[in-house]
C-alpha cells in the first residue's frame, strides 16, 4: 500500500534459497530444525538458542584455529544475527502504522508493511521497529508526479504496444489518468523506485518493505511486457543460455531474436485468433527470465537501502505464498509480511495457511500474514472477528506471525475499496497471551511428523493440488514440514541432513525435481519410507500427539532444548453464533521421545482467556481440563 491509501490486495492465483545450515540446538529432537541463525556456508558452525531472541555462533574448531577465536566468532555473530533480527516468533506485527495507544494496547513491536516514517509516526512507534513501505504497482500517482511529462516511457506495454491497467485498481484514476502498470525494466520507473527506497531510509525507517515486489514480472499473467527493454533483456537472456538448451527451445539466432515479433507473428498465423501471449511454446522460458530480472532488482533495491543506512536492513515483500511464482526473489528478503487467502466466506477455519507457513519456514523466513481483502470484507460484513481470532492463534502456533487486525483494507467487486477497523478488545487480548508468554514462542520450532518433498516445479505447475494435499496432512494432524526443491526460478537444493531428519516423506511429482535434487533424495531414503500418495501418507506417519477429541481440533508440536509446546487450537467454529463452542474431555497421547522430552517431565496448561495450571501425564496420556479457542500444553524436561 505504499504508505498511501491506495491499496492492493488479492492477486489472481498465478505463478510461486539461502541454505539451511542452522544445526538442530542442542538436545533438541533430530526432526527439529532451527530457523535462526543460518549462513550461507554449510558446516562452518554451529548455532544455539539459549533464549528467545538470542544466538550465539559457535564456530568449528579447524575455522577457529585458522582465523583466530575472537574475529571469526564475532563476524559469525554479526552473519547470523542479521537475518535474526528481521521478526521474533513472539513479536506483534502491525501492518499499517497507527497512533502511540493502539501499538500499546496490543504490545506492539513491529510496524512491517506500510508505514511511512515521518517525525510524528516515528515518534509514534517509539520503541517499535519501524518498517517503511514502497510500491511498485500502487504508487502511480506519485511516479506521474515525479516524472509528468515522461511517465509513459516506463508503462508496461502489452503485445500490442498498449499500456495495462493494474486490475484492482482500475477505479483509480490521477489527474484523469488511469493507474498503469509500469515496467520494473524501464529505467525511469527503476530510477522511481530507487529514490524512493532512499527517501524511506534516509527518513530514519529501520526496515523496508515492498508492495508488489516482483514488479514486471506480478504481470506476466496478463500477458505483459513486451516494452523494447523487456525484448531486450530476454534476447540477452538467451545469449547467456548453453547451445543444447538454446536448440532445445528452437531459436536459431539469440542475438537477432524479438521475442515480441516472434510472438505476433505467431498470433497472426492462427486463423482461429484465439492465441494469447501466454501460450507461446517459449512463454516459460520468458517467464524465467521475467523472476529472475525481478530477482535481481529486488538484490539491487536492497543493497541501496543497506548502503544509505550503513548496516544491514531487514527486507520485506508482499510475498503471498500461495500466490505460486512470490518465491522467486526470496534471496533478497529477510521476511515476508503478506496477504493470506484465509477463505473466510466457507465460514469455518481453513487450513490453507499453514501451507505458506511451511512454506517460509522451508527457505527460513518469518512470515508476518494478514488476510486477503476479500476476508476483511467478508468478516466486516458478517462481524466475525472470532474467526479472525482463529486466524491468529493459527498463525502463531504455526511459529508464524499475524498481523493485528486493527485496521484492514476490505474490497469486493461490488463494493470496491472499503475499510474494516478491528475490535481492539477482542484481537488485543490475543496478542497480549503471546507477549506475555513469549518463551514459549521464541525459539521453539517445528516438530514434523512427515515431511513433503515438494519441487518448487510442480508448485508452479499444480499450485491448488499442493496446498490441498497439505491441508490434508494438516487436518489429520500431521505436523508437517516441507523440503523445498529449486528449480530455474528459485535457487534451493535438497540437503542430505533435512531428509534423513525424517521418517517419513511425501514426494510430490517426483518427475519435476531437478537430477541433483533426485538423486539426493534416492542416496539419503533408501531407509525411510516414501510415499507419494497423501492417503498412504496418513496411514503410514506415527505423530509425536494424537488427539482424540469430540469435535474438530487442531495439533501443533513445536519444541526447543528440554522443552516441548503443543499447541492445541478448537476448530468447532460456529459461523452463526461467531463463537467457538468450548470442548471438554480432549485426550491426547504423547510420544515424549519424538517431541525430545525425558520420560521425566512437568507439565502444564497454558490456555488463552483461562489460568494456567498443573496436569498430569501418565503413560504418555494427558487429558485436558478444557478447550476455548487456544491452548499450550508445556512439557519440561526434569533435569
Ligand atoms: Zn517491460
Amino acid at each position: 500500500m505504499g504508505g498511501s491509501a491506495v491499496p492492493r490486495i488479492r492477486r489472481p492465483k498465478r505463478a510461486a534459497s539461502l541454505r539451511h545450515v542452522i544445526h538442530k540446538p542442542h538436545n533438541a529432537p533430530a526432526h527439529v530444525r532451527n530457523w535462526h541463525g543460518r549462513a550461507e556456508n554449510p558446516g562452518q558452525f554451529a548455532s544455539v538458542v539459549d533464549r528467545p531472541g538470542r544466538l550465539f555462533a559457535i564456530e568449528s574448531e579447524n575455522c577457529m584455529r585458522r582465523t583466530g577465536c575472537f574475529c571469526a566468532a564475532l563476524f559469525l555473530l554479526v552473519a547470523a544475527s542479521s537475518r535474526a533480527a528481521a521478526l521474533e516468533r513472539s513479536d506483534v506485527v502491525f501492518m499499517y502504522q497507527a497512533d502511540a495507544r493502539t501499538y500499546s494496547e496490543y504490545g506492539a513491536t513491529v510496524v512491517a508493511w506500510g508505514g511511512t516514517p515521518r517525525p510524528e509516526t516515528l515518534e509514534a512507534a517509539k520503541g517499535l521497529r519501524f518498517f517503511g513501505s514502497v510500491g511498485m504497482v500502487t504508487e502511480f500517482s506519485r511516479y506521474y508526479d515525479r516524472f509528468p511529462t515522461n511517465y509513459t516511457e516506463g508503462l508496461c506495454r502489452d503485445i500490442d504496444g498498449q499500456p495495462v491497467k493494474v486490475p484492482w485498481l482500475t477505479d483509480h484514476q490521477h489527474r484523469g489518468i488511469p493507474y498503469w502498470w509500469c515496467c520494473s525494466q524501464q529505467p525511469i520507473f527503476r530510477q522511481y523506485l530507487r529514490e524512493r527506497v532512499e527517501e524511506t531510509m534516509k527518513a530514519g525507517a529501520h526496515g523496508l518493505h515492498i508492495d508488489d515486489h516482483l514488479g514486471t514480472a506480478g504481470g506476466l499473467w496478463l500477458g505483459i511486457c513486451f516494452c523494447d527493454r523487456c525484448v531486450e533483456g530476454f534476447k540477452a537472456h538467451l545469449k547467456s543460455l548453453p547451445p543444447q538448451r538454446i536448440k532445445e527451445l528452437g531459436v536459431e539466432e539469440p542475438a537477432a531474436f524479438n521475442f515480441r515479433e516472434q510472438v505476433r507473428q505467431w498470433i497472426k498465423a492462427d486463423k482461429t485468433g484465439n492465441r494469447k501471449p501466454q501460450q507461446h511454446p517459449l512463454w516459460p522460458e520468458w517467464t524465467v527470465w521475467q523472476y529472475r530480472a525481478a530477482a535481481s532488482f529486488m538484490e539491487e533495491l536492497h543493497a541501496l537501502a543497506n548502503q544509505i543506512a550503513q548496516r544491514h536492513v531487514p527486507m520485506g515483500a508482499n510475498a503471498g505464498l500461495l500466490w505460486a511464482g512470490h518465491l522467486s526473489d526470496y534471496k533478497a528478503l529477510d521476511l515476508f509480511s503478506a496477504e493470506t487467502d484465509h477463505h473466510a466466506s466457507a465460514r469455518r477455519f481453513s487450513d490453507l495457511p499453514v501451507f505458506a507457513y511451511r512454506l517460509a519456514e522451508a527457505v527460513d523466513r518469518p512470515y508476518a500474514a494478514t488476510a486477503s481483502g476479500g476476508d476483511w470484507a467478508f468478516v466486516k460484513e458478517n462481524n466475525s472477528h472470532r474467526l479472525v481470532q482463529g486466524w491468529i492463534a493459527l498463525a502463531y502456533a504455526s511459529g508464524q506471525l499475524f498481523m493485528a487486525p486493527h485496521r484492514q483494507w476490505c474490497y469486493t467487486p461490488e463494493k470496491g475499496t472499503h475499510w474494516y477497523t478491528g475490535p481492539t478488545d477482542v484481537y488485543a487480548p490475543l496478542y497480549r497471551f503471546v507477549r506475555e508468554h513469549a518463551d514459549l514462542f521464541d525459539g521453539h520450532e517445528t516438530v514434523s511428523d512427515i515431511a513433503v518433498v515438494l519441487p518448487h516445479r510442480a508448485y508452479m505447475r499444480t499450485p491448488n493440488q499442493c496446498q490441498e494435499l497439505c491441508a490434508k496432512l494438516a487436518a489429520a494432524n500431521l505436523s508437517f514440514r516441507i523440503l523445498l526443491a529449486g528449480d530455474d526460478i528459485v535457487d534451493l537444493r535438497l540437503r542430505a541432513e533435512d531428509i534423513s531428519r525424517e521418517k517419513v516423506l511425501l514426494v510430490v511429482d517426483r518427475s519435476a525435481l531437478l537430477d541433483t535434487d533426485r538423486k539426493l533424495l534416492e542416496a539419503h531414503s533408501k531407509d525411510r519410507v516414501v510415499v507419494t500418495d497423501v492417503d498412504h501418507a496418513i496411514s503410514a506417519t506415527q505423530p509425536a500427539v494424537r488427539v482424540q477429541s469430540p469435535a474438530p481440533v487442531r495439533i501443533l508440536p513445536r519444541a526447543r532444548a528440554g522443552e516441548a509446546v503443543v499447541h492445541v487450537l478448537n476448530y468447532d467454529y460456529d459461523a452463526a453464533s461467531d463463537t467457538v463452542r468450548e470442548l471438554s474431555s480432549v485426550r491426547l497421547k504423547i510420544d515424549q521421545v519424538k517431541l525430545g522430552i525425558s520420560p521425566q517431565c512437568t507439565v502444564s496448561w497454558v490456555p488463552f482467556g483461562g489460568r494456567e495450571q498443573q496436569l498430569k501425564i501418565e503413560d504418555g496420556h494427558v487429558v485436558l481440563p478444557k478447550l476455548n479457542l487456544w491452548g499450550i500444553l508445556v512439557l519440561k524436561s526434569r533435569i
